[in-house]
């Protein structure tokens, strides 16, 4: 049977045009890419397309386009062998992590990408990164996906998509995944690093979830930060979660006052996420003094989490979950492979 591939088009620099008047790049639809790309003809799969009717500038992201996507996945799971998402790259970590969680018992790939410049720029680089995202989709070993889960390509590699940051403004090698190998290299041929990729889950039903909860929010620890200031982040009016970024290995100010506001709100059922502010390693709060402090204020350890998978997962569990004791437990467990 012929390998079938769906590209879903939402957006991103891959497809924006320069505006005339103003200069900046706005989105454009996906026939400029077609246009661009006279090879996708040749490519020997079934290759279709969707396109989102307004393509946006990623920064527009939010849950019910996530949600948009998931449903999509869902609605032609059994007609393609792989979906490719073409996507703007300054959201596409958040994006490639929320949809993880959402897709649950993926058995298929999902690869995300996009490009730096526009695709009808001399040195576009977004040509290669789709081309070979639809080989990747496609690849099959003995019958099943090579990589039946949530990734980016991007320059020339393959990455867990809920691992990944985006990295640099301005180097087309724009994604990095700081604790997590890098799951196929392009060059020549495509490698695939093998032990490090999800293996298909046998005879399990795609389950999609489309509700997130966004009463999150996102802090980063700094010296001298303002403990009034804090108090009044954690005493926001509905908030059920957040992720603090914390200074090494799960280290925060020790002083009574900064460490009661923590006590405070965790006694109040407010969920509070540990990450590090560092990219590579994990938090460990036994480690120092003033971890174990920050611990026993009832925050709950975020290890190798990035703040993209954090944040997402956060909202993920709120949503689908009730009991805070339950959604305490699984953000301390790998669900999708976030954490090492
Ligand atoms: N602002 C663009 C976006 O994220 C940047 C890009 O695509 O690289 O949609």
């Amino acid at each position: 049977m012929n390998t079938s591939i769906l590209v879903i088009y939402t957006g991103g620099t891959i497809g924006m045009k320069q505006n005339v008047k103003t200069g900046a790049l706005a989105p454009f639809d996906f026939s400029g890419i077609e246009r661009e790309v006279p090879e996708l003809k040749k490519i020997k799969y079934k290759l279709d397309t969707h396109s989102f009717k307004n393509p946006i500038d990623s920064s527009d992201v939010d849950p019910s386009f996530w949600a948009n996507i998931a449903t999509i996945i869902k609605n032609n799971y059994d007609l393609y062998d792989g979906f490719v998402i073409l996507h703007g790259t300054d959201t596409m970590s958040y994006s490639a992590s929320a949809l993880s969680f959402m897709l649950e018992n993926l058995n298929k790939p999902v690869i995300f990408t996009g490009a730096q410049l526009p695709i009808d720029s001399v040195r576009a680089d977004g040509r290669e990164n789709i081309l070979a995202a639809i080989e990747i989709a496609a690849s099959q070993q003995n019958g099943k996906p090579t990589v039946p889960e949530v990734c980016i390509f991007f320059e020339n590699k393959l990455f867990r998509g809920n691992r990944t940051t985006k990295h640099s403004a301005e180097d087309f090698n724009a994604f990095r995944s700081y604790n997590y190998p890098v799951l196929a290299e392009s060059g020549v041929e495509i490698k695939y690093n093998l032990p490090a990729i999800a293996k298909p889950k046998s005879n399990k039903v795609l389950k999609i979830y489309t509700e997130m909860d966004t009463s999150v929010t996102g802090l980063k620890i700094f010296p001298g930060i303002n403990c009034d200031f804090i108090d009044n982040i954690l005493n926001i009016k509905g908030l059920k979660g957040i992720v603090i970024e914390t200074f090494g290995s799960g280290n925060t100010p020790t002083s009574e006052k900064f460490l009661a506001k923590f006590k405070e709100a965790t006694d109040k059922g407010l969920i509070v996420l540990n990450i590090t502010q560092c990219q590579v390693g994990h938090v460990e709060m036994e480690h120092y003094e003033a971890g174990i402090l920050f611990k026993k204020t009832g925050v709950v350890c975020g290890k190798d989490m990035t703040f993209e998978a954090a944040i997402t997962k956060l909202s993920f569990l709120l949503a689908n979950n009730k009991s805070v004791t339950v959604i305490k437990e699984k953000l301390q467990k790998s669900l999708r492979g976030e954490i090492s």
